[in-house]
């Protein structure tokens, strides 16, 4: 192991080793352009860009690349050398300003919803100097933002920026109201909890479904599953260990603050954490994060899955995302204060993150709705795709008593005044018991549990940081005007958490009950992404994002195409697969099997006269399932066949209404045979390899 302190952040071009190689005054304004979001002049910017390219190239990079994030989700990269053509034919490496603060990749192919057909046909990258540049594979990784010339964000950075922006501006709003002038800016935090599943590579291999769709489309349950709770923090193998080991150690390099590691519920299930930083960083780390698990996992010989659901019947890989507010010197602004004053603004935060989530539940459901991460949420069983809250027995009596006018010190009820006394501060362990919550207050910071596992996190962060604006900006609205602040105080909290306690749930998420009593409380249940995409661009929502500037209508539009777009494209690739897998892999298979079968009845009886019933039933009950088998995938083939309908919109209602219902029935008719055919004769790995062969 190298020595981690010294190798922690060496791949890195960060502010310590800004600090280092540039000029002191270079430096200096290139910290005042990055904290004042102005945009860089060309002499700095010559001088910064000189001074990374030198320190790259001790580094082994010979290029350097814009690494942006479209709007596919995942991370985008073209790279061009450092060399330049002397007149003695030589070459010198070179790196411009121009060259580190925009590039003008051929943007072409990448979805743009129809933003870029309308105007230019070329986007251009330009870097967010607030990440910092990293160096990786022998190249200069330059974060960058990706917009239309005409301005439009055609990718996640953009509005991301946009709604930290938004936040930090409504923030120091209402910490100027509790006589807060020294902060300048407030910064959201995050801490994204991974997952993962790890199976041997020979497995993966022979598994279509899992190279072209990340997950198994069919399966037959193991014998064992994670019943008997075994896997969950136990010990880690050898092999896993080794794999871990090395994550770590890259990781640290890129300066990731990767913390814990874990096995998790399900077998060969694992998740590991990075300490939280500022948003945007989090946001670039975690592509990071998943590009390395994928990348160290081969050199294990072990393929790690990122998808929301690779296994039926065991439960999924999500992503919690931990999110909380910053002040500029490093106070969170979520903890429970120890003061009255500090818990009378905890509590107006409190109180209006309630009501950002109660109003925008459509748009967080939203915002993490994946065909992926559908096989998660609202599948048989997996948690509902209903959006609620957890704040804890402690804190839940706390507003029952604000709501009733009494309040509540200590397990007592006691007559107090907000502002006035002090809320006894919340123990961690009380807060953090519930593990079905969506959205859960978990000390001093709120934990949003329904991310899939292969998403970026940009999109969940954009609408908690908008919505949340949203509220303060109300709430400081109606405080600023206010002639007695405390009284006022008092009401619009009381008000609020009248209003909007239907959100908060402390009870079991999972169980059969929930979705009925939410139900009943007019709460959302949205169950498939296409019945969540359409909320992009309810007038409520539309006004949102554009009061705060984060997305313009057009922007709103194209991203709803897109995500319709790929949601049909994810269907049908799986569909394909599916068609393709059984026509190859199991019809052949399970016909010779039958050969078999019948083969050694006829010769039962022909070398010694016994007329076994043995083969003949097996057979019998093979050859009806095959039959249903048969017409499942005669179904699937000519709804995939048949003509797709005009708008993105109808081609996802399409894929959901029309192929899914299919693709079910082929694969329960597969896994049944999978339980009558002989294991040798089995064409593809079972469950039983993936998961417990490690
Ligand atoms: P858990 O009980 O969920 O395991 P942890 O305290 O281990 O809770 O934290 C889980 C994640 O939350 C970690 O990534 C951690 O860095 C992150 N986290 C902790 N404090 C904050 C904060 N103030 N803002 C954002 N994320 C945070
Ligand atoms: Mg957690």
């Amino acid at each position: 192991m190298k020595n981690v302190p010294e190798t922690f952040g060496s791949m890195v071009f960060n502010d310590e080793t800004m600090r280092e190689r540039l000029p002191r005054d270079v430096y200096k304004s290139l910290h005042k352009t990055i904290e004042a979001g102005n945009d860089l002049d060309l002499t700095l910017a010559n001088t910064v860009a000189n001074a990374m390219k030198d320190w790259a190239i001790e580094k082994g990079a010979t290029h350097f690349t814009h690494w942006f994030q479209p709007m596919n989700g995942i991370t985008a990269e073209k790279h061009d050398s450092f060399i330049s053509p002397t007149a003695d034919g030589r070459v010198i490496m070179e790196f411009s300003g121009k060259e580190l603060i925009k590039g003008e990749p051929d943007a072409s192919s990448f979805p743009s919803g129809g933003l870029r057909a309308t105007f230019e046909a070329r986007g251009y990258t330009a870097w967010d100097p607030t990440s910092y540049a990293f160096v990786k594979d022998g190249s200069l990784f330059i974060p960058s933002v990706f917009c239309s010339y005409s301005g439009e964000a055609l990718d996640m950075k953009t509005p991301l920026l946009r709604s930290m922006e938004a936040i930090s501006e409504q923030t120091i709003r209402i910490l100027n109201l509790f006589g807060n002038t020294s902060t300048k800016r407030v910064h959201t935090t995050v801490g994204a909890e991974q997952e993962y599943f790890l199976v041997d590579k020979e497995y993966y291999e022979k598994r279509k479904d899992l190279i072209y769709t990340g997950r198994t489309l069919f399966g037959a349950s193991a014998p064992k599953g994670q019943e008997m709770e075994d896997h969950y923090f136990g010990s880690i193998k050898p092999r896993v260990s080794a794999f871990m080991a090395d994550l770590d150690s890259a990781l640290w390099e890129m300066g990731i603050l990767a913390k814990t590691k874990h096995n998790e519920t399900a077998p060969a299930q694992h998740e590991i954490a990075p300490i939280y930083t500022t948003t945007n960083i989090a946001v670039d780390q975690n592509h990071l994060t998943m590009e390395y698990i994928r990348k160290i996992a081969a050199k294990h010989d072990l393929v790690a899955l990122l998808h929301e659901k690779p296994f039926e019947g065991v439960n999924g890989s999500g992503k919690h995302n931990n999110w909380s507010l910053s002040t500029d010197s490093g106070e969170n602004l979520l903890s429970p204060g120890k003061t009255p004053a500090e818990n009378a603004q905890f509590l107006l935060f409190l109180a209006a993150i309630i009501k950002a989530i109660d109003e925008y539940q459509d748009l967080l459901r939203l915002s993490i709705a994946s065909a992926g991460n559908d096989h998660r949420l609202g599948a048989h069983e997996a948690p509902p795709a209903i959006v609620s809250m957890f704040v804890g027995d402690e804190l839940n009596s706390i507003l029952d008593a604000i709501e009733s006018g009494e309040s509540y010190i200590g397990g007592q009820k006691v007559q107090i005044q907000l502002g006035v006394h002090v809320i006894p501060s919340f123990p961690k362990d009380n807060t953090d018991r519930n593990r079905t919550s969506p959205f859960a207050f978990t000390g001093n910071k709120f934990e949003f549990r329904m991310l899939g596992s292969p998403m970026s996190i940009a999109a969940p962060n954009i609408i908690l940081n908008t919505i949340v604006a949203e509220e303060f900006k109300q709430f400081a609205d109606i405080l600023e005007k206010a002639d007695d602040f405390k009284s006022e105080l008092n009401d619009l909290i009381r008000k609020t958490i009248k209003e909007h306690k239907r959100i908060i749930f402390n009870g079991n998420g999972y169980s059969d009950e929930w979705p009925k009593e939410a139900e009943a409380r007019g709460l959302l249940n949205l169950r498939t992404t296409v019945d969540a995409i359409p909320v992009y661009s309810s007038e409520k929502n539309l006004k949102l994002f554009t009061d705060h500037k984060i997305y313009s209508a057009q922007e709103i539009r194209s991203r709803e195409e897109i995500m319709f777009e790929s949601y049909a494209k994810v269907i049908r690739i799986e569909a394909r697969t599916m068609l393709e897998m059984v026509s190859r892999d199991y019809f052949p298979a399970i016909v010779s099997y039958l050969t078999k079968l019948s083969r050694s009845a006829s010769y039962l009886i022909e070398a010694f006269g016994i007329a076994s019933h043995a083969e003949k039933n097996i057979a019998k009950e093979i050859s009806s399932v095959l039959d249903r088998a048969y017409e499942s995938y005669d179904s699937l083939r000519a709804v995939i066949s048949s003509e797709l309908p005009k708008t993105a919109k109808e081609r996802a209602e399409f894929c959901r209404d029309m192929v899914l219902p299919v693709m079910r029935d082929l694969r329960k008719a597969i896994d049944t045979l999978e339980e009558l055919v002989a294991e040798e004769d089995w064409p593809v790995p079972t469950y039983g390899d993936l998961m417990f062969r490690i």
